[in-house]
């Protein structure tokens, strides 16, 4: 998806209408930030905005995931070629949760692996210290792994206006949370709460 020629065609179309940002959100209600969003190649309509939007502009989704006006005898390849890349957005998500869950797995295995030799085999106690500062060590780089898999899988929504966002890594490591939510300040409507986690986006 190239979001700039996107966000390029939506604010074009927007303007061919005659239409500012303020009305085309209030059509949408959504925020006109929103809209810049959108038209700065800041991101994308979410699917269930996708087709009220479209209605709006007198486009096609296709028209919209394409950015241009497709013409008739290029509509069905266009069609394909923008199913597909949706489809492996979301593919890309699932196999970095799992890959995340996987590493988190074996992370904890291996430490409790290691903590097990260090207290129960008789060993030197220097060896002893240095098998306990080594499984720490693989907990920690094991959990930042799995964490760093898991922010670049999917989206949080947010609970007050269901924005789906990115968070940042700090933000993500210093928010409380879950195993599915996590507490998050949202970048649209500015509020913290619970965020639930999304691979995809629909
Ligand atoms: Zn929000």
């Amino acid at each position: 998806m190239d979001q700039i020629r996107i966000g390029k065609f939506i604010a074009e179309t927007r303007k061919a209408r005659k239409l500012t940002q303020r009305q085309l959100a209030d059509a949408l209600s959504v925020s006109d930030k929103t809209i810049s969003k959108w038209e700065c190649g800041k991101g994308l309509p979410e699917v269930s905005l996708m087709l009220p939007l479209c209605d709006e502009l007198d486009i096609t989704v296709n028209d919209l995931l394409s950015g241009e006006k497709v013409s008739d005898s290029d509509y069905q390849k266009k069609a394909e070629g923008n199913m597909m890349n949706l489809m492996k957005e979301n593919e890309e998500n699932k196999k970095r949760m799992a890959l995340s869950i996987i590493c988190g797995v074996i992370t904890i295995i291996a430490v409790c692996a290691l903590v097990v030799i260090a207290s129960y085999i008789k060993l030197p106690t220097v060896a002893r210290i240095a098998l306990i500062l080594f499984a720490a060590a693989t907990g920690v780089t094991g959990i930042a792994a799995a964490a760093m898999l898991e922010i670049k899988a999917g989206y949080y929504e947010c609970p007050h206006c269901k924005e789906l966002f990115v968070p940042t890594m700090r933000e993500y490591v210093k928010g409380y949370h879950t195993f599915l939510k996590r507490r998050l300040t949202c970048p649209k409507c500015g509020k913290s709460g619970m965020c639930r986690h999304r691979i995809v986006r629909y």
